[in-house]
């Protein structure tokens, strides 16, 4: 996806505007399924809540990928998109067991993260497979904001809890087919996953009738030159050796999953946003664009530090600029970033802007959110219109009966 084709869109389209290259997430889903060929039967399942817009999952869909979804809304969009029930796991945390039901009612696989649901659920339903999460209770990201194995984590159930998981799967007599974990969203250590996993399979030596076991996902992916990125490939000659020989300890051939969410549609995503004003104070230059963390807020609720370039002017001089939306909040997007010499109009360029960026877009400042296209084999296809007034003022009540006293009233 070059610059030349991102302008070319934000020309067509107008900015702020997300653009995602599909042949990026065909070729990172190609990329983790050569890393696990060595495995009988492997299962991706894309994380929905990373990027859920229709055309996206219907593309992921038809490149053989399953759907990771975390509410019954998403499992209807992965439904409207094509995805098989059976090709769906729903994996939520602190649902109601009504939702559950719903989204089994639907077909799709089950996965229940604490012992209330599953002792509820498996008492009703004692027919019905279930996949349990597990909490191994490893920290494997850096960031505790985006770290969710760890003890404190209010996600999956511990292995602490196993004796008193036992013993509702035996009260119950219900079916346990897999057995999941999520440890957290950076793997900047492979042997510290690795080291989740074999409390994994050590947990899974319970269960007999299990079809799969799904170690999450955490994969991270480069933001920059020379950043440090999960090394798929090792990882997967290293945990493929070890899978297999569990299977045959176990006596059958499990299905390895992954939810990858992230690693498949990060790097595939720009955001394009146009620059307000260049402003010059005593201390910096801002470069003011027509956004804000209502359209991306990752850099001011994570610290992620989007790359940003100026596609406008890519053979400008560079100098050094903070950018900032026009949010009436502190909403910096980069601080001292060397960018080529911005004017007015120009059109700057956030990367890594496909995954957690515009599903987690608001109104806030009333503002619209941003059209969203897709660039497939040479062409741009709008797939999400740009917002409007109409979308601003949706399911609002304007009571202004109650505020409209009649002249006479005020007289009295
Ligand atoms: C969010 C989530 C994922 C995806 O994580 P990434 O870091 O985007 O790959 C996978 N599994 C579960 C259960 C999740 O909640």
């Amino acid at each position: 996806m070059n610059a030349q084709n991102l302008l070319k869109i934000a020309r067509q389209h107008g900015a702020p505007v997300y653009v995602y290259d599909a042949e990026k997430i065909e070729s990172q889903y190609q990329r983790l399924t050569n890393a696990f060929k060595g495995v009988g039967s492997l299962r991706l399942n894309y994380a929905a809540k990373a990027l859920s817009n229709i055309s996206i999952l219907r593309l992921l869909n038809n490149l053989g990928s399953g759907l990771d979804t975390v509410s019954i809304q998403e499992v209807k969009l992965g439904l409207m998109a094509g995805f098989k029930p059976e090709s769906i796991i729903f994996t939520p945390n602190g649902v109601s067991l009504e939702e559950i039901e719903e989204a089994s009612a639907l077909g799709v696989q089950i996965n229940i993260d604490n012992l209330s649901i599953l002792e509820q659920f498996g008492s009703k339903h004692p027919d019905v497979p279930v996949c349990i999460r597990i909490n191994p209770h490893v920290m494997a990201g850096g960031n505790s904001k985006i770290s969710v194995g760890h003890i404190d984590s209010k996600f999956g159930i511990s292995i602490h809890q196993i004796p008193h998981l036992l013993r509702i799967v035996d009260l119950t007599k219900m079916n346990i087919n897999g057995i999941h974990m999520h440890t957290g969203s950076d793997i900047l250590d492979i042997d510290v996953f690795l080291y989740a996993s074999e409390i994994l399979f050590e947990t899974a030596k319970n269960f007999k009738n299990l079809e799969f076991i799904d170690f999450g996902s955490g994969f991270k992916v480069p933001y920059k030159a020379g950043d440090i990125e999960t090394n798929i490939e090792e990882l997967g000659k290293k945990l493929t050796t070890r899978f297999n020989q569990f299977c045959e300890e176990y006596g059958k051939e499990l299905t390895l999953a992954f939810e990858p969410g992230k690693f498949l549609v990060s790097e595939a995503g720009y955001f394009l946003a146009k620059v307000n004003v260049v402003k010059q104070t005593t201390s910096t230059v801002f470069a003011s664009v027509d956004s804000g963390f209502n359209h991306l807020i990752r850099p001011m609720l994570y610290g992620s530090a989007h790359e940003i370039s100026n596609i406008s002017n890519p053979k400008g001089k560079e100098r050094y600029y903070s950018v900032v939306g026009y949010i009436c909040e502190t909403d910096t997007f980069g601080s001292n970033r060397r960018i080529n010499e911005i004017s007015e109009g120009d059109i700057l360029c956030f990367k890594n802007a496909g995954a957690y960026c515009f599903t987690m877009s608001s109104n806030y400042n009333s503002r619209f959110r941003p059209a969203e296209v897709l660039w497939h084999k040479g062409k741009a296809h709008l797939i999400r219109e740009r917002e409007t007034f109409d979308d601003i003022l949706r399911n609002q009540v304007d009571i202004k009966d109650l505020f409209e006293t009649p002249k006479a009233e005020v007289l009295k």
